[in-house]
């Protein structure tokens, strides 16, 4: 039987749609979280207590977690290609981040294949909407509510369910997420050390840049510039910010 599966990340976007679609009675039979094991620890508490929420409501929410971890994946070797041998670092930017396909793509599609599945894009992410809603079982409600990510996250604060994460960042994910623009690295450093430092321990470990660019180098002088208000000059992929996984689906 065709079931109807929220896709919940813990962003304000799905979060959102997610809250919204109870107020509005939608049919949910499932949540579907992904656990990357590099979400932020206040993402993982509100992610209980999202839990609890729905659960109370009748509704099942489901936790996946990948076969392999980060660490695997980040020290394993490049199995074809050019690279065929070499340990594989940090995800490529310009291309499909292979942690998103590992920690939620190759989880997610089995579970929903057949079935409806909820996804929270909002009305503005136009080039993402177009391509998503030419798949069979997608629905995006945020669009079409006409939601853009300002409406949801306005939404959130006025139901209680924003976090000071949710007003920290544009887009949630991995905290050490490549794709992430300057605005972002500079508060991750400057609100949350724990990852940063996180972070920066990976970049000395990393055979591969963080970014074309970008290095530990460049790491360092952007907390250099967050912490003593230092200036350097940067390179243009410090601005790029990519929005994290969502824009492969
Ligand atoms: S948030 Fe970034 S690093 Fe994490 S899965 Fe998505 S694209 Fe990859």
């Amino acid at each position: 039987m065709k079931k109807y599966i929220v896709s919940f990340s813990g962003g304000k976007d799905s979060s959102a749609m997610l809250l919204r679609m109870i107020e509005l009675d939608y049919k949910i039979d499932e949540v579907l979280f992904c656990d990357t094991g590099k979400e932020f620890p206040q993402l993982y508490k509100y992610v209980e207590r999202m839990k609890n929420h729905v659960q109370q409501l009748g509704i099942k929410f489901t936790i996946l977690t990948p076969e392999k971890s980060w660490d695997d994946w980040f020290f394993g070797k490049v199995t074809r290609g050019k690279m065929k041998g070499k340990k594989r670092g940090w995800p490529l930017m310009f291309f499909h981040c292979y942690w998103s396909r590992e920690s939620k793509f190759l989880l997610l599609d089995p579970l929903c294949y057949g079935h409806e599945r909820y996804i929270g894009f909002g009305a503005d992410e136009t080039k993402r909407l177009v391509s998503g809603r030419k798949k069979e079982g997608y629905n995006f409600p945020l669009a079409d509510w006409g939601w853009t990510e300002k409406n949801a996250l306005e939404y959130l604060l006025k139901v209680g369910w924003c976090e000071q994460f949710h007003l920290d960042f544009n887009r949630t994910g991995c905290f050490l997420c490549p794709k992430q623009g300057e605005e972002s690295l500079k508060t991750l450093c400057d609100k949350y050390p724990e990852q940063w430092d996180e972070l920066l321990r990976y970049a000395k470990l990393s055979n591969n840049d963080f970014k074309p660019g970008v290095g530990l180098k460049e790491l360092k002088e952007i907390e250099d510039q967050v912490k003593y208000n230092r200036t350097f000059n940067k390179s243009d992929q410090f601005h790029l910010d990519f929005g994290c996984c969502l824009e492969e689906i």
